[in-house]
């Protein structure tokens, strides 16, 4: 009794099994692809994003004019 997955890639649905050495992928073409995706997405991040709510929080400079 195969257990089935759905390839993330493309959705198909295989049986994980050894017939499917790039499970849960359906293919090596689809885990390249999801991979490609993975580092695009970590590139695309960049380095470092300054945190301006440290900032605002020590306070102290609100000077209510009225
Ligand atoms: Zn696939």
């Amino acid at each position: 009794m195969a257990v089935r997955v759905n390839c993330p890639t493309c959705k198909r649905g295989i049986a994980w099994s050894d017939d499917y050495p790039f499970r849960p992928f359906c293919s090596e073409r689809c885990r390249l692809i999801d991979l490609g995706a993975w580092l695009s997405e970590q590139h695309a991040i960049p380095g470092k994003e300054p945190e301006f709510s440290d900032e605002s929080a020590s306070g102290g400079d609100s000077s209510p004019e009225n």
